[in-house]
C-alpha cells in the first residue's frame, strides 16, 4: 500500500471505531524529501477518504490561505510536530472518546503499566506521563501549545488536547496508527479503573 492508501485505511478504521465521526480528525504523512507533508483536505468525510482528498503543504509554512484545495484547519499542529520530531513520518489526529474523557480539566495524565504500554514503545518504565494542552479554539495557539510541550520533553509519541482528542506520531503511518490505538486503549483502562 502507498502512504496515502494507508492514511485512507487508517481514517476508515478510526471512523468505524467512532474516533473520526463525520469530518472530525485529520491525517498526514511526511514527503520523501522531508520538506513537506501530504495532509487531509478540510471538511472531507473520514469514512470515505480517497487519494484526491490530500494536499501537499510545506512543513515550514504557517499561512495556508494560498493553498488549494484548503488543507485541514489543524495543519499548523501537524507542522509544529514535524518541525520538532525529526523521525515523525506520519501524524494522526483523532477524537478518541476515552482520551477526551480523561484529559478533561487536567494538564497531564499518567498511564500505568498495562501490557499495551509497550504499544507506545515503552518497555522499561512502570508509568508514563502524557502531556495535555488546553483545547484552544485558535489553531495557531493550539499549535504553539503542542510545540511547547514537545520542546519541554515528551516520553511518549503523542500529545492530548483536553476534552477533544489527541495528536500522535510515528515513523510511518502504521506506527502512528498503533500509537493512537494504544493511547485510547490505555485511557479506556484508566477510565474504567477510576470508575
Ligand atoms: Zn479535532
Amino acid at each position: 500500500m502507498t502512504n496515502i492508501e494507508l492514511l485512507c485505511a487508517a481514517a476508515r478504521d478510526f471512523y468505524r471505531f467512532g474516533w473520526m465521526p463525520g469530518t472530525a480528525g485529520n491525517l498526514s504523512v511526511r514527503s520523501e524529501d522531508g520538506e513537506s507533508c501530504l495532509v487531509s483536505i478540510s471538511g472531507r468525510h473520514k469514512g470515505r477518504l480517497v487519494a484526491a482528498d490530500f494536499v501537499n503543504v510545506p512543513i515550514a509554512a504557517d499561512d495556508f490561505s494560498a493553498i488549494e484545495p484548503r488543507p485541514s484547519a489543524e495543519t499548523a499542529v501537524h507542522n509544529a510536530i514535524y518541525r520538532r520530531v525529526a523521525d515523525a513520518g506520519a501524524v494522526l489526529h483523532a477524537h478518541c472518546p476515552y482520551v477526551a474523557l480523561l484529559s478533561h480539566r487536567t494538564s497531564s495524565i499518567t498511564l500505568h503499566d498495562y501490557e499495551n504500554i509497550k504499544g507506545l514503545g515503552v518497555w522499561d518504565r512502570d508509568a508514563v506521563e502524557v502531556p495535555v494542552v488546553p483545547n484552544h479554539r485558535e489553531i495557531p495557539r493550539l499549535a504553539d501549545a503542542v510545540g511547547a510541550r514537545i520542546d519541554a520533553g515528551v516520553e511518549v509519541p503523542g500529545v492530548f488536547v483536553a476534552a477533544h482528542g489527541l495528536y500522535a506520531w510515528g515513523r510511518d503511518v502504521d506506527e502512528a496508527q498503533r500509537h493512537i490505538e494504544s493511547f485510547e486503549y490505555l485511557c479506556r483502562l484508566a477510565w474504567e479503573e477510576r470508575a
